[in-house]
């Protein structure tokens, strides 16, 4: 595996919440972090039907672009009750005209659930792959996954996307109900950003 041995590195995402919490995440290791945006690039075509086809595509976008290692994170939450839904496609069930709307794209999971009469729990998962590119091209991929359950009325103000429906496993708060400390301790992000310390930072 190779080792991240640069001095910047460039967060492959304009997600606003991702970017806050990986460079959080990354704060403790004195990397310079840039975002996709500070480079003024585009978002690239996500066309892969799985996470790690599209965290690639980002990575190495980003990598080539700017001649920097670039890390990407591709993620989403799979309902039981819906198959797997909305999985790779989490962003994208939040599209509208004006933007992502993330109470509409809840509030679609939610009354899929109910139209299905989905049994209780109604249990989810949140995957996240991360994948640090560099600009020869290779790359290397972690995953983490936080199991749990979607729950109705939505609860909480923090976090970002489907946090305010997801009460991950063995906790009665949902994602947006916890600081972002507690978050990260146990979030499908850190459990990968954790695998990515140790194979190429450690
Ligand atoms: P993509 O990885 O850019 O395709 O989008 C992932 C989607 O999953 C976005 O809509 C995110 O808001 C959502 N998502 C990923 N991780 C989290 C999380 O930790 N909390 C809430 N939503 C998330």
């Amino acid at each position: 595996m190779r080792k991240f041995d640069g001095k910047e590195l460039v967060l492959a995402t304009h997600n606003k919440g991702k970017l806050e919490e990986i460079s959080a995440l990354l704060a403790p290791f004195g990397i310079t972090v840039t975002s996709a945006a500070d480079h003024g690039l585009e978002e690239p075509v996500e066309d892969q039907d799985n996470f790690i086809g599209n965290a690639r595509i980002k990575a190495h976008y980003a990598a080539k672009a700017t001649g920097l290692p670039a890390l990407s994170d591709d993620s989403g939450i799979s309902v039981d009750g819906l198959d797997g839904a909305p999985g790779v496609y989490t962003a994208d069930w939040a599209e509208t005209d004006h933007g992502r709307d993330f109470p509409m794209a809840m509030a679609k999971v939610w009354d899929e659930l109910e139209a299905r009469n989905a049994p209780y729990p109604r249990t989810a998962a949140f995957n996240c792959t991360l994948c640090l590119a560099w600009p020869d091209g290779q790359d290397e991929i972690f995953v983490g996954r936080m199991p749990g359950q979607c729950v109705w009325p939505m609860r909480g103000d923090n976090g970002h996307g489907y946090d305010p429906m997801f009460q991950p496993e063995g906790f009665d708060v949902t994602f947006a109900e916890m600081t972002s400390e507690q978050k990260n301790a146990i979030s499908h992000r850190s459990q990968a950003f954790e695998k990515l310390v140790q194979g190429c930072f450690a």
